[in-house]
């Protein structure tokens, strides 16, 4: 029996399985796909790593929070790579370029350069993702915030339409809607701003240090491991049961896969109350990405060490829909220790209704029109990408393209939402998790419960590892 059984091999079950691994735990992470790492996954084409959900990083610079978190867990030692401090980001609106630099201070001077007559409103949201950094991980200081919609903290500040579409402008890394919470908005940005770095390579490397340091701490990660229920007895949860019949026994159990997706597990427990198993269910999802990843030709594309947002004719920024119908995109590139570069990702929003008529067909089997859709889609993204980098066209040797549909075959996500559950500043009870369930060793962790992005997953699996340490199977 193993002290902690982990059901899903992303970011959080990883991170949750070193940080136990290191407290003396036995672990088992249990991981259905053949590779470790969920939205971390890289996927091998010919002689191309792509990459799934893993653009850049914030908050990684000496003294900030991403950095004292990978640096306890043994990631500061991949070939990280800083962006450029003077434009890491670039917001391209109908044509007219704002680029974001790297740091408070800079930012806000960048801004109120664009802006001289929002410099007021300029300090008082810098002053907020400043306090932001300065208390994060404080949920005294951060819980108030999730109650405040980002949306109205902004134009109550902000006059100018213009300037709120730049703030919000590198915001396709999450998802934008009246009800989201002021906290997450800042905390997402206050970290990029802080610091911004790529990794040289794939995402999977991030994975594969992980499970490397679970198994040398004595640990297991066990691929090909579908976990379909889990057993319980009058008291607690006592086994994962694998596809194959394979019972996985436990004293503490974390699930890092959706929520929903949890709650299929415990059909007809008595542990986990059927009213908590469809409040979880029937939670919505944030939208998913249509990602166009790019192999390009040898031709000289210049690496430029920045992502670029481009947003065309969006009336209403905080509209998802409106900006799924292709009006929205971040182009990110691969860095490979060249000033070239060689591989470039498209990234645009797409709702689910849009992909839901092909959702019970499987991958690679989903028919002509779904392909002949994908293929649209992915020709829209690149004549949009193109209007920042006209030969672009001439460049691509080859295009792989996944859809929201993808995602959810790949990582379990429900309706392939791109960051798990969507959070209401006016229903926060409701749309923040804790890691705890009313099943007294069965923990939850993943982007889907606080905060996503490696940032986010990140706090929450020290979360959910500090819960089950306290946890009366194991203490
Ligand atoms: C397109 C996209 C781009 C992104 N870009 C960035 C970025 O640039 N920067 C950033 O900070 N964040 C980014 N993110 C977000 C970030 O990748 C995620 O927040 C984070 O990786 C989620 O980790 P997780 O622990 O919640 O698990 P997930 O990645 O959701 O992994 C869950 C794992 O559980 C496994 N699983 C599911 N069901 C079962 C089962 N029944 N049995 C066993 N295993 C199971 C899945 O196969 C998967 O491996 C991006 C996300 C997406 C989708």
């Amino acid at each position: 029996m193993y002290d902690v059984v982990i059901i899903g091999s992303g970011l959080g079950g990883l991170e949750c399985g070193v940080i136990l691994s290191l407290r003396g735990l036995s672990v088992c992470v249990l991981e259905k796909e053949r590779v470790v790492g969920g939205c971390l996954q890289s996927y091998r084409r010919g002689s191309w790593d792509l990459d799934t959900g893993f653009h850049y990083v914030g908050g990684l610079g000496k003294g900030q929070k991403l950095h004292e978190i990978f640096d306890g867990l043994g990631l500061m030692e991949l070939p990280w790579h800083k962006m450029d401090v003077n434009a890491f980001d670039r917001v391209v609106i109908d044509g007219q370029v704002y680029d974001y630099a790297m740091g408070f201070d800079e930012f806000e001077n960048r801004m109120s350069g664009y802006f001289p007559h929002q410099a007021h409103g300029i300090r008082e949201y810098v002053d907020l993702l400043r306090s932001v950094a300065a208390n994060i991980g404080d949920s005294e200081k951060s819980l108030p915030l999730f109650g405040v919609s980002a949306k109205q903290w902004l134009e109550e500040r902000i006059s100018d339409p213009t300037l709120i579409k730049v703030l919000c402008g590198t915001s396709l890394k999450l998802e934008l809607t009246p009800q989201l919470p002021l906290y997450t908005f800042a905390q997402i940005n206050s970290s990029f701003i802080q610091s911004s770095w790529r990794l040289k390579g794939s995402g999977q490397q991030v994975a594969d240090l992980l499970k490397m340091r679970i198994e040398s701490l004595g640990g297991v990660v066990k691929t090909n491991a579908d976990v379909v229920r889990l057993e319980e007895d009058s008291v607690q949860v006592t086994a994962a049961v694998l596809s194959d019949g394979t019972r996985v026994e436990g004293k503490v159990f974390i699930s890092d896969i959706h929520p929903a997706a949890t709650m299929a597990l415990l059909d007809d427990s008595k542990l986990v109350k059927r009213i908590q198993r469809g409040r979880l269910s029937r939670l919505d999802n944030t939208y998913g990405m249509l990602t166009v990843s790019i192999v390009l030709k040898d031709s000289g594309l210049p690496y430029t060490n920045r992502n670029t947002y481009i947003y065309k004719d969006v009336s209403d920024i905080w509209n998802p829909a409106e900006l799924a119908q292709g009006r929205a995109l971040l182009i990110s590139e691969r860095y490979d220790g060249t000033d070239h570069c060689r591989q470039i990702d498209l990234l645009t929003p797409v709702m689910w209704g849009e992909v839901e008529q092909w959702q019970d067909s499987k991958v690679m089997r989903r028919g002509a029109e779904y392909d002949d859709w994908k293929q649209r889609r992915a020709q829209q993204a690149i004549s949009l990408a193109q209007s920042v980098i006209p030969a672009l066209g001439d460049m691509v040797e080859k295009t792989y393209v996944s859809s929201p549909l993808t995602y959810r075959d790949y990582t379990g996500t429900a309706q392939g939402s791109a960051y798990g559950i969507r959070k209401d500043c006016n229903n926060v009870m409701l749309t923040l998790l804790s890691p705890r369930t009313s099943a007294p060793n069965l923990l939850l962790t993943g982007q889907n419960l606080n905060l996503h992005g490696i940032l986010g997953t990140s706090m929450t699996a020290l979360m959910t590892a500090a819960a089950v340490e306290v946890t009366d199977a194991i203490k």
